[in-house]
């Protein structure tokens, strides 16, 4: 029988990837429903391919265009989340979470009722979210599998083993584009320069945190959370070539070492065919694994590995106010508004006024609690920058 899947944010890099897996074993599959937010075009042409029946389109603009096209007659088209019970009768087999940012918190959370397993990507949802994502998981007894690749190799890694056997997980960062430059260089980077990741084929917000080194401290929380391991377990190592996806130190003395080559197909089509173990990398040679080159991250040159020790053990309202003040600081940096440097000194010195570290003792009770602390940092932050 076709596995039924769902992809939420199908547009985008880490869902587009997804449809060429499934373009390859088309017979195996039935799409049941696809998300975008404006584009229409890309999502009516993944609609058509795949012969879906339910697509969801959040821009008004975009769903009136869609709407309008003759040939969406006969597709079910909706311009919000809230229809997941008028479109799953039954239990799906699979779901990809990959919308960006934190809208994609809400879908994520109540499209773990409908689906048998989910695979996630959108880190926002895993950061600020994690305990509601958790509690319904267990509700509904839905496996889950993270997408990001470091968190994707350790989740692979761990398979079978017992967490108290870990002594310290790596992760490993490649350092983006300036690991080799001049620290006083960076004042002058421009948009270009920093979005162009020496290893990753990635968007521009993510490649950006990556140059700053905030993607990697991002990672950290996302490993604390679905691994359940507290932070002092956790340390960012610098391995500029990125095929080492995760070093896990076990307490009898072995170390296990994951590497495979640094694309986001590997953890994607392992998600969909999981418990099957495919991994599906090129294979490395010699040559490759002697040029390894691990390094300490040099502080002064990424200021951001600083909020580690910002960061709060009990899950808190301060991991949203971390992820919305870097994606406002991103947002003004890619509309050429900040510095490069900036995003990094500016932030540091955010994080640490009293109005924000409060909510490190506060818990989101729900998704609502989340997506107002988001939109109030995202509506504020102009006039906090001016202080
Ligand atoms: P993209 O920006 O390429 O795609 C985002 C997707 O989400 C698109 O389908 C987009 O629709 C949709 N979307 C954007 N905003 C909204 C919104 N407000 N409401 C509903 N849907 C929306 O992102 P990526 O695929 O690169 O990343 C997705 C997630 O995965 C992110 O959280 C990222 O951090 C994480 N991730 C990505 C990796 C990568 O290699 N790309 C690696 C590890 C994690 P539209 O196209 O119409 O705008
Ligand atoms: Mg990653």
């Amino acid at each position: 029988m076709k596995k039924k899947i769902a992809i939420l944010g199908s547009t985008g890099s880490i869902g587009k990837t997804l449809i060429n897996i499934i373009k390859q074993d088309i017979k195996n599959f039935e799409v049941v429903l696809l998300s975008a937010h404006e584009n229409y075009r890309e999502l009516f042409k993944q609609a058509k391919f795949f012969k879906v029946k339910n697509l969801i389109i959040t821009n008004k603009k975009s769903y009136n265009k869609l709407k309008k096209n003759k040939f969406s007659k006969n597709m079910n088209i909706y311009n919000d989340f809230n229809n997941f019970k008028k479109i799953f009768k039954n239990k799906i087999d699979y779901t990809m979470s990959s919308i960006s940012g934190i809208q994609g918190l809400k879908p994520t959370i109540e499209i773990i009722k409908y689906t048998k397993k989910i695979a996630i990507a959108n880190k926002e949802a895993i950061i600020c979210g994690w305990d509601l994502i958790e509690k319904r998981l267990d509700k509904h007894k839905t496996d889950f599998i993270p997408v990001d690749s470091e968190h994707f190799s350790i989740w692979y890694a761990l398979q079978g083993i017992e967490k108290n056997l870990i002594e310290k997980i790596y992760l490993t960062a490649s350092g983006g584009p300036f690991l080799e430059k001049p620290l006083k260089k960076l004042k002058k980077v421009n948009i270009k320069q920093v979005t162009n990741h020496p290893n990753w084929k990635m968007g521009k917000k993510i490649s950006t945190d990556s140059a700053t080194m905030i993607n990697k401290v991002f990672e950290v929380i996302e490993a604390k959370k679905i691994f359940k391991i507290s932070y002092d377990k956790l340390e960012i190592i610098i391995h500029p070539k990125s095929y080492v996806h995760a070093i896990i130190k076990f307490k009898n003395g072995l170390t296990k070492i994951i590497v495979h080559d640094t694309n986001m197909r590997i953890p994607i089509l392992n998600s969909l065919y999981s418990p099957k173990k495919i991994i599906n990398s090129k294979k490395l040679d010699f040559k490759t694994l002697n040029d390894l080159d691990f390094r300490d991250v040099n502080p002064k040159k990424f200021p951001l590995v600083k909020v580690l020790k910002m960061l709060p053990n009990n899950t808190s309202l301060f991991e949203t106010i971390l992820v919305s003040i870097n994606d406002k600081f991103v947002e003004l940096f890619l509309r050429n508004e900040i510095k490069f440097t900036d995003i990094s000194q500016k932030m540091n010195k955010m994080l640490n006024l009293y109005s924000f570290k409060k909510y490190k003792k506060i818990k989101p009770k729900n998704i609502e609690e989340i997506i107002e602390m988001n939109t109030k940092i995202k509506n504020n932050i102009g006039y906090l920058l001016k202080k």
